[in-house]
């Protein structure tokens, strides 16, 4: 079990298991706009993760990344998928679908609670802990620091283990064709969250 860190793209030779592939993503702020993309981080399932970095004034061609993140025949992993799926599309031009969404899946089940960060997910359902000191750091940085690379990598490590028991409890709740039918609109709302829709809900009768 390793993390790898790549420049600018994912080396051709980098080969992934077929299947699910968990996908996250890091940039300096919030705001697809004004806050560039950073990071993307990939994994299998399998044990290693796959971190790469875009520079300042990158030019996102990325060609290697981009086949495997649009690559139709292939479901891409998230937690909150509105995100990043809203920011690859903004910086890297694709949309990085068909998706799940382990907190999307979250919200339909664990209708107990309303935490439903990543670090909540993995502590009830996987009984493990995992620090999100790093989240709020400087993604932009020349070096990324020990710190952040675990960190990053850390955010696609439990996705495909998240989702083996969500689906077990959807299943249970009889929202599984539900959830699909969310997953399915979430590139529609990252585009209109990008398109300049990004707190209106459409469907609401005011505002
Ligand atoms: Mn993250």
């Amino acid at each position: 079990m390793a993390v790898h860190l790549h420049e600018e793209d994912l080396p051709a030779d980098v080969k992934f298991a077929d299947g699910p592939i968990a996908v996250d993503t890091e940039a300096m702020g919030l705001v697809p706009g004004r806050d560039r993309l950073c990071l993307v981080q990939l994994s299998d399932g399998h044990g290693d993760e796959h971190l790469v970095r875009f520079g300042r004034g990158s030019d996102y061609s990325a060609p290697n990344l981009k086949a495997l993140l649009a690559d139709p025949n292939r479901l891409k992993l998230y937690h909150f998928a509105r995100f990043d799926v809203g920011i690859m599309q903004a910086y890297l031009g694709i949309l990085a679908a068909p998706l799940y969404c382990t907190r999307t899946a979250s919200r339909l089940v664990r209708t107990y609670t309303d935490r439903h960060g990543l670090k909540d997910l993995v502590k009830e359902l996987l009984n493990v802990d995992v620090s999100k000191q790093q989240q709020c750091s400087d993604w932009g940085a020349d070096e990324l620091s020990d710190a952040q690379r675990d960190y990053a990598a850390s955010d696609v490590r439990y996705l495909h283990a998240l989702k083996e028991k969500l689906d077990e409890r959807l299943e249970r709740e009889d929202r599984v064709a539900l959830a699909q039918a969310c997953f399915d609109f979430l590139p529609a709302r990252a585009l209109l969250d990008i398109a300049g829709w990004p707190e209106q809900d459409i469907f609401a009768h005011d505002g």
